[in-house]
This record gives structure tokens, sequence and C-alpha cells, in this order.
């Protein structure tokens, strides 16, 4: 089946500046900015340009151009934040959420960076 995707969700308009964003890094193919709500001292969002609703949407029908450009950008926000636990940085989270079990709010895959503060255990078990 194919993908659905909604252009008009919240960070498709932000890759049209249509609404505003913090910037962290951009390039040809990805775009990371703050997060507007952030769970950590250092939150960021990276998302692809093109329109991919989750992370399995990408993995299967992004260039591969789109895929290695995506992949260095998260890993260079992770080195310029000093999280990486390689050069002494005290680490940091990724997290993509999809769909309803991944309680997904903005159909456009974005892949959250969190670090900062320690970030407790992955997963609290529901009850
Ligand atoms: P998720 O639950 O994984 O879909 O996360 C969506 C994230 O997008 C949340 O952490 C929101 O705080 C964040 N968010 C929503 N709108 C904006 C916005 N305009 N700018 C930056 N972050 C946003």
């Amino acid at each position: 089946m194919p993908y659905e995707y909604d252009e008009e969700n919240i960070f498709a308009k932000i890759i049209r500046h249509e609404i505003p964003n913090d910037t962290v890094m951009e390039t040809e193919y990805t775009l990371a900015f703050r997060d507007i709500t952030p769970q950590a001292p250092e939150h960021i969002l990276v998302i692809p340009k093109g329109y991919y609703v989750n992370y399995d949407h990408f993995a299967q029908e992004a260039t591969d151009p789109e895929i290695l450009d995506f992949t260095r950008v998260i890993g260079a926000i992770t080195h310029a934040i000093g999280a990486t636990p390689g050069n002494g940085g005290e680490g940091y989270r990724l997290i993509a959420n999809a769909g309803r079990n991944g309680v997904q709010e903005v159909p456009h895959l974005h892949v959250h960076i969190l670090g900062g503060r320690p970030l407790g255990r992955m997963l609290q078990r529901a009850e």
C-alpha cells in the first residue's frame, strides 16, 4: 500500500518556509531545528526535506543521497552539541516515533536528538 503524506502538516510548512523555525543545521536534503517544547537541555529535531511520513517510508523510498545526508547531519549534531561519548561527551538519545503505537504527533519523519542531562531509562512500562 502506498504511503499517504499530509502536505499540510507543520513540518511540511516549515520546509516551505510558511512558518518559522530555530534552525541548527541545513543541507540540500536535511533540516535540523530546535524542538518548540524541549524535553532536555538539548532537543533538536532532524527532518528530511523530502516528504516522508516516517522512518520506514524514508528507508524504502528515499534516494541514497537523502539517506546519507540525513545520517550525516544527525551525526554532525551529536558532535556539535558535545554529546558524543567517544569524544568525551556524556551521551544522547535518538528517537523516531511512528504511527499510533509510536505516538507520532507530526506525520513527517523526524528524529529527536536529546541530550544535556541524564535521560533515564528508555521506556516506562505501561500499567
Ligand atoms: P512526535 O511526537 O515524535 O511526533 O514529536 C513531535 C515534536 O514536534 C514534539 O516534540 C513537538 O514539541 C515538536 N513540534 C511541534 N511543532 C513544532 C514547531 N513548530 N517547531 C518545533 N518543534 C515542533
